[in-house]
């Protein structure tokens, strides 16, 4: 079976798509959605915006904001979920040559904040709109948006159970994390900690009456450093990041504390190191407290995992690695497969005068009107 073609170079209809998901991340640039009160304006405006088209949109609350669904078709399940984040991270303490948050064209790119990572792809889903109700006439299609992967992917944990709720059951994802549309299958996971460790203040002269936290901690940080080291090739990395501790030189420390993160390659893996973690033993009685504070799970995906309307229109495309963690990993751990792919480098990501090429968003369009007309023709040809 040939895939579907998608829009072409040179075509009107690709000119006038590209014209509109200019427009659209325009508007979504100047929306400041670094802050978890800017991103529910945002998917507030998304809602309005796509209910007008038809679609059924329920903004669902999660503890620390709320996501928002928007299905277009009826609730058979095996459709497509086009997924993504509304927030940006900060431009504090960066210097950018004009206001990030004021959206401007320079020599073929759109420059300001998110127009990479990852409002760039949100753009494209709503200049596809049409080509989405057209294959929603077939196969659902589902838009989800998060409003927090940039800090704790609360919204992105919180979205499968949503779905389920809700009856919505997509066969396959596509998270456009910027990919320079490569399709990905496999990025690390993280586990983000916070471990202190609680000794007994005394005289330095007296050492014998205290216990050094900090001794107890530098201990552990060297225990991190020899995991590094055994599990490098199985692609487990450990890394700390800050070291805070004790009060004065001449007092042996009553405190310190950590944080770190181990980024692994699957969820099962990470398991193994917390194991590995509790062997642990320290030099003197201080007491150790491990805080997670963010888990996020790796994505490790094969095409035999994927539905065959997906399978068919990778067909002999290459799928590669990402470095980076996004919120596939979750969705394909809750069983929808999912892919990661979007337009714009993350190379540009979270940098000052971050920006996308327009050529970027046109690969998107392509790319995208021709998976949705794929899984179109695919499913009336099953039917
Ligand atoms: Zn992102």
């Amino acid at each position: 079976m040939r895939a579907q073609r998608g829009l072409r170079q040179g075509q009107p209809e690709l000119a006038a798509a590209t014209k509109v998901a200019i427009d659209e991340l325009f508007a979504l640039i100047a929306m400041n959605t670094v802050s978890r009160a800017g991103a529910d304006d945002c998917l507030s405006q998304i809602a309005m915006r796509v209910e007008d088209e038809g679609a059924s949109v329920w903004l669902c609350p999660f503890d620390g904001g709320r996501n928002l669904i928007a299905h277009f078709g009826d609730r058979r399940p095996g459709g497509l979920m086009l997924a993504g984040h509304v927030d940006v991270v900060p431009v504090t303490g960066q210097s950018w040559a004009s206001d990030p948050f004021e959206p401007r064209s320079d020599q073929g790119r759109i420059v300001g904040r998110g127009s990479t990572d990852m409002k760039g792809f949100v753009a494209c889903c709503l200049a596809l709109n049409d080509e989405i109700k057209a294959t929603s006439r077939c196969r659902p299609v589902t838009l989800c948006l998060t409003p927090d992967e940039e800090t704790a992917f609360r919204g992105a944990k919180a979205l499968p159970e949503q779905l389920r709720e809700l009856d919505i059951v997509p066969g396959a994802a596509i998270v456009g994390e910027p990919t320079e549309m490569e399709i990905a299958v496999r990025h690390p996971g993280f586990l983000d900690m916070t471990t202190t460790f609680h000794g007994k203040a005394a005289h330095a002269s007296r050492k014998d009456l205290g216990v050094s936290a900090i001794q107890a901690a530098a201990a552990f940080v060297s225990h991190l450093y020899e995991l590094d080291a055994q599990y490098a090739d199985a692609g487990v990395q450990f890394s700390v990041g800050e070291m805070r501790g004790g009060s004065a030189r001449n007092i042996v420390a009553e405190n310190c504390t950590l944080d770190w993160e181990i980024r692994h390659t699957s969820a099962a893996l990470g398991e193994e190191v917390k194991v590995a973690l509790a062997s642990f033993q320290s030099p003197n009685s201080a007491r150790r407290f491990d805080q997670p504070l963010v888990t996020v799970p790796g994505l490790s995906m094969s095409k035999d995992a994927c539905p065959s309307w997906l399978a068919t229109w990778i067909g002999d495309r290459a799928m590669s690695s990402m470095p980076f963690a996004t919120e596939a990993g979750i969705y394909y751990g809750a069983g929808i497969p999912t892919l990661v792919m979007g337009p714009g480098s993350i190379a540009q990501a979270h940098r000052p005068d971050e920006f996308i090429e327009i050529s970027q968003l046109m690969a998107c369009l392509s790319t995208l009107c021709g998976l949705l007309r794929h899984l179109s023709k695919e499913t009336t040809e099953r039917a």
